[in-house]
């Protein structure tokens, strides 16, 4: 199992097993304690950015010593960053960030973890032109229609299929998940995202188990495909996860 979107650093200390992961950073005050997750336990992989409901606290300075993280042991991706219609941050400020952002990781090679909610008209076109093709990654906790996910693939992004695929009113994701190329999908529990959870790994094997039968693929198939997808897009070598 991979799970490919958590936040470690929210979890009790009692839930902290889920590995191998890749732990998101919220905001740059995560950014030392990741490492030392990492530090700790090497099969946890990590995104080091700056959310937009931090975007902010960007600062000029900001860029210089996220490039500094991104050389670091574990550290496989620039994350989570994105756009967000909710926020009370200013659109224009987020784009700002998330637009440093993006060309930090074209310019280190690292691929992306990006969050986007009610803005993929402003999103795509950024990605495009930043031409993130050239490094990829995840649009974590996808929902959308077919038809943009098919935009993100064409621009070498896979979706991150969360716990929205265990509510049966999430009618749009059940049709992305039949539809999107299978080496595009990656399985997430954003944990601790909403709820506290018990068990994390078993909301992760619940998702699985739903991606695997709207597949038509058997568990062992779905759990080799989902883990071969997130080694290969986030570069983490066979055998350390
Ligand atoms: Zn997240």
């Amino acid at each position: 199992m991979f799970d490919t979107h958590l936040h470690v650093q929210r979890l009790e200390k009692k839930d902290r097993y889920v590995t191998p992961c890749l732990v998101a950073a919220i905001s740059e005050a995560d950014w030392p304690q990741l490492r030392r997750l990492h530090d700790y336990n090497p099969q946890q992989w990590l995104a080091l950015g700056v959310h937009p409901q931090h975007a902010h606290q960007w600062q000029n300075t900001t860029e210089e010593r996220l490039c500094q993280q991104l050389d670091k042991p574990g550290v496989v991706a620039v994350g989570e960053i994105g756009l967000d219609k909710r926020l009370a941050v200013p659109m224009e400020i987020q784009e700002l960030v998330l637009r440093c952002q993006l060309r930090l990781a074209v310019a280190c090679g690292k691929p992306v973890v990006l969050h986007a909610v009610r803005s993929f008209d402003r999103l795509i076109p950024m990605l495009k032109q930043e031409r993130i093709d050239r490094v990829g990654g995840v649009l974590h906790g996808f929902y959308g229609s077919v038809e943009i996910a098919r935009q993100l693939e064409r621009l070498n992004l896979a979706v991150g299929v969360g716990r929205l695929i265990l509510d049966p009113a999430a009618k749009k994701l059940v049709d992305v998940v039949q539809a999107v190329f299978r080496d595009f999908l990656l399985i997430e529990t954003d944990a601790p995202w909403r709820q506290p959870c018990d068990d994390w790994r078993l909301v992760w094997n619940n998702i699985l188990d739903q991606v695997a039968q709207l597949r038509g693929w058997d568990r062992h198939q779905a759990i080799l495909i989902t883990d071969e997808n997130a080694r290969r897009i986030f570069h983490v070598p066979q055998g350390e996860m």
